[in-house]
């Protein structure tokens, strides 16, 4: 029987009793008025005893009753014991989070919505200086190199800064803002010097290499125009050993200028100026079409916008001229290439567009690894150092602009540059 029937079925009993007693001595009014009040002042009585049990936090077992109140007391309890339970195993979890992020090797910093440190790590009080009494401090009021502030501010953490440590600069980090929840954002800190002094070191060796191989290569070169000009032409053995070797040292001569130029791209500061990108491009299509065949035009140039581009125009010219290059070389020798600028919703595009064999779509994302030529080509023996496109996307990353490949094998290849439009100027 149900705890409620058997409360209703006392106080039903004790009705009749009351009613019988009354009956019998003419009081039932009375005798009813007393059994209502006894029923009022019991519940008053268990009402008071279990809010003052609550108020207590309700802890400890539940003082002793019976009946209907014995159930409530009973449901409150279990509540509150599983509630116990799951705050010590929620408590042992975030115990376990703090410290295997305590053993972070990178520095890990939670930031509320006005920038303030809500929590860190030791990797973070270690490389970032951060102290236990920082907490609620504003980050950018502890660290203050510019290019933080202005990443902090920017709202943009697709990529990390670099920045050196305020603790000691010898030691490089790469910092990055991830952002959950809602609105918060886990600042993480990566300790990149060795991985910098790497790069370093990779950059420095090729910028040496590609200009000590500068000087014998000329040298090698004048001699062997010298030998070619005195080439009788009657061993055609030798006539085509220095042919060979001329393609060859050209060949080597084309990869270290490349070479040196992506080094100019990866060291050198930028020198921006308005230009004219219009004239450029029909310079340089002038320059393919001659190059190609004077009887045979194969570039087709529309200038759909007259805007011009901040930038620098020797770069911008080595990556539009690799694109176009690149069209040309990898088309048919009678089919169009197209070159179109135009003003697009949000950026400015030049897109390079030939009928050429296409890429395939595994080798799409590679083609701008440095090296990277497709196996067919290789086989084919077609000319190249596989830098170019390396090339134009560095230009492209300086100049803030992106390149988009879309090519589909055995149809040709479109290759579009996106300027944004803070780019434009006059
Ligand atoms: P290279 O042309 O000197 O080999 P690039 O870096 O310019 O080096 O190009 C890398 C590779 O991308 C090329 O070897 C070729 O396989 C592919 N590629 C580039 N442009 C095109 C194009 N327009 N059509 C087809 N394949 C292309």
């Amino acid at each position: 029987m149900g705890i409620w029937q058997k409360e209703i079925i006392t106080i039903l009993l004790l009705f009749f009793v009351v009613l019988i007693v009354g009956g019998m001595t003419g009081l039932f009014l009375p005798l009813l008025l007393l059994l209502t009040l006894f029923i009022l002042i019991r519940h008053i009585y268990q009402i008071i005893r279990f809010e003052k049990w609550i108020s207590m936090g309700g802890r400890g077992k539940y003082p002793k009753t019976t009946g209907v109140w014995e159930e409530i007391y009973y449901h409150v309890y279990r509540i509150k014991k599983n509630e116990k339970k799951r705050k010590k195993k929620l408590g042992k979890m975030i115990d376990q989070f703090r410290q295997s992020t305590e053993a972070l090797p990178d520095a890990a910093v939670v930031l509320g919505a006005h920038d303030e440190i809500e929590w860190a790590n030791k990797a973070a009080r270690e490389v970032l200086g951060l102290k236990q009494s920082d907490k609620g401090q504003r980050i950018p009021n502890l660290i203050r190199f510019p290019e933080f502030i202005h990443y902090l501010k920017s709202r943009n953490y697709s990529e990390a800064v670099i920045l050196p440590s305020p603790v000691d600069s010898r030691i490089t980090l790469a910092v990055r803002i991830v952002t959950y929840g809602a609105g918060l954002r886990l600042l993480l800190a990566q300790d990149v010097t060795q991985l910098k002094k790497m790069e370093r070191m990779r950059k420095d060796f090729v910028a040496n290499v590609s200009h000590e191989l500068r000087t014998p290569l000329t040298v090698l070169k004048g001699y062997l125009e010298t030998l070619q000009d005195m080439d009788d032409r009657k061993s055609p053995l030798l006539t085509n050993s220095f042919q060979q070797m001329q393609g060859q040292t050209e060949r080597m001569q084309h990869l270290v200028d490349d070479l040196l130029l992506l080094t100019r791209l990866e060291t050198q500061q930028r020198q921006a100026q308005c230009i004219n990108v219009p004239a450029l491009l029909s310079q340089i299509c002038k320059e393919g079409d001659t190059l190609e065949n004077a009887s045979n035009r194969r570039i087709e140039l529309t200038l759909e916008t007259d805007v011009h581009i901040l930038g620098e125009e020797h770069e911008l010219r080595s990556a539009f001229t690799n694109l176009l290059g690149n069209a040309l070389k990898y088309s048919p020798e009678d089919s169009v290439v197209k070159v179109r600028w135009y003003q697009a919703i949000d950026d400015i595009v030049l897109d390079v567009e030939d009928q050429g064999e296409g890429i395939a779509a595994a080798d799409i994302p590679r083609v701008t690894e440095r090296f990277y030529r497709s196996e067919v080509k290789r086989n084919k023996k077609v000319s190249g150092t596989g830098l170019g496109l390396a090339i134009v996307k560095h230009v492209l990353m300086r100049h803030d602009a992106r390149l988009n490949i879309v090519s589909e094998l055995g149809k040709g290849s479109c290759f579009s540059c996106h300027f944004p439009i803070k780019r434009v100027c006059s």
